[in-house]
């Protein structure tokens, strides 16, 4: 049989990466059992759903490659097959209406709770025949009791007891069906065999298959996933991390990075740490993922962005990059070694948007200097300035080792330290006391520009005493 998965989002929110996780494990798993990977809308909640938190979450996957097989669907749009599934349950006897009054479930909630109990409906209309009214409600006859065990592709075998689930609603008053009730009809009628989502919806899992049984559908296969937690090992929220996917594009995060860094959370093969999707096809298990929660690191991520960067070739670097650069104000135009510059700095940073903003020098003047920096190396730097500036202009050619050259006879003369003789003037040429080797730094601007940006740097020195 076809394996056929889904996400199955609720547009209630922007796209974020634990439902991303979610939507790729559902992907992968599909594609490698040669299956098909849906996506379903549950915008049930009329209130909270909105097409801008879809189309945000669809472009989201689409972003990185995961795309369903057929067209997404929207609950809203299939209420009649809902209606239907709640007819063939009261029609067949599995499923009741009930009229108890708000006031009465809630004291029955409480006097539970004051007993130590947990608070459930006590199913005082499950046998009173009850016809539909805008009062009534329509529950599953859940069984009272043994119990209810389901295997599960991560967890193995989850046992629940049915004294502990109540007869759960189906239809509301007003007729409208219930995230369980879609759910289950949903994945009936989308022929989906295997459901990957979250560990949050274990609990909801025994009740839905009660539902499944009743109305006689096929069995399931699970995987619940362990949830994804930010660094403080909370649940991953805005509060303790930039949860959502397009806030990490925008930051130059490769998608390629965002899918490897999403695979491993929850799921790990030796001590392989890059994945691209075609190595998840080939390589991901879902029965090895964990049962712990995932810890989502940014300086992992950090570090995966680096691998994926370093792994483009020069063209397709530059070809990502140019976005960044057109935020940052640089046009490549200006200068014709702008080549050789990216090459320069191209793992300045491990975003895109990092190395962008670490190209704003060589574009263009320095206008002010890192002030931790100018305290510590350019302050008292004048003598060392102007040998260095006396020495490079005395270079016949001007090349990358010409002037390595010439720096460490400066060295030699001046008897300084490294960091006393480069850190100065790395700071005039672009603000900072980061960039590349100082040759190559040197080489990549013309003798003139450098005349102009060490003469600034002793100006600013001169009007600094
Ligand atoms: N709509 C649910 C959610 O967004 C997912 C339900 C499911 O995957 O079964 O959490």
């Amino acid at each position: 049989m076809t394996k056929t998965t889904r996400f199955a989002p609720s547009p209630t929110g922007a796209l974020h990466i634990g439902g991303v996780r979610t939507a790729l494990f559902n992907y992968v798993y599909a594609k490698q059992n040669k299956g098909m990977f849906l996506i379903r809308i549950e915008d049930t909640d009329a209130e909270r759903s909105t097409r801008e938190h879809e189309e945000n979450i669809l472009k989201g996957l689409s972003d990185i490659g995961i795309n369903p097989d057929k067209p997404p669907v929207r609950q809203s749009e299939r209420s009649e097959l809902y209606k239907h599934a709640a007819q063939t349950l009261i029609d067949s006897g599995k499923a009741y209406y009930c009229n108890c009054s708000k006031e009465r479930l809630d004291e029955m909630r409480s006097n539970q709770q004051s007993k130590g109990l947990k608070p459930q409906y006590d199913g005082k209309c499950r046998d009173l025949n009850l016809k539909a009214d805008p009062t009534t409600v329509l529950r599953l006859k859940t069984p009272q009791d043994g119990e209810l065990i389901f295997h599960d592709l991560v967890r193995g075998e989850v046992v629940f007891q049915n004294s502990e689930l109540d007869d759960l609603i189906l239809l509301r008053s007003d007729g409208s069906p219930t995230y369980h009730l879609c759910n289950v009809v949903d994945d009936f009628e989308q022929n989906v065999t295997t459901v990957v989502r979250g560990e949050d919806h274990l609990s909801n899992t025994p009740r839905q298959i009660h539902i499944q049984q009743a109305l006689s559908y096929p069995s399931l296969e699970y995987a619940h996933l362990p949830m994804v937690l930010g660094q403080d090992k909370k649940r991953l929220s805005k509060r303790n991390a930039v949860t959502s996917l397009q806030d990490y594009f925008d930051q130059g995060y490769l998608q390629s990075s965002m899918i490897n860094m999403l695979a491993r959370l929850g799921w790990s093969k030796g001590d392989k740490e890059i994945f691209y999707l075609d190595d998840l096809i080939s390589d991901f298990r879902i029965q090895e993922v964990q049962k712990a929660g995932a810890i989502f690191d940014p300086a992992k991520l950090d570090w995966i962005n680096n691998h994926h960067l370093a792994a483009l070739s020069y063209d397709n670097f530059k070809e990502r990059l140019v976005p960044f650069l057109d935020k940052v104000g640089i046009n490549l135009t200006e200068k014709q070694n702008c080549d050789e510059i990216i090459k320069a700095m191209r793992s300045s940073k491990p975003t895109l948007l990092g190395v962008a903003n670490d190209l704003i020098p060589y574009f263009s003047e320095v206008d002010s200097y890192d002030e931790k920096a100018a305290n510590k190396f350019l302050s008292g730097s004048e003598s060392v300035l102007q040998f260095v500036q006396r020495k490079l202009n005395s270079l016949e050619a001007w090349n990358e080792e010409s002037i390595d050259h010439a720096l460490q006879e400066a060295q030699t003369v001046l008897s300084l330290p490294t960091p006393k003789l480069n850190q100065p003037i790395r700071i005039a040429m672009t603000g900072s006391t980061q960039s590349p080797s100082l040759g190559l730094t040197l080489s990549l601007f013309e003798l003139a520009e450098v005349n102009n940006r060490i003469d600034a740097a002793l100006e600013y020195l001169a009007n600094s005493t």
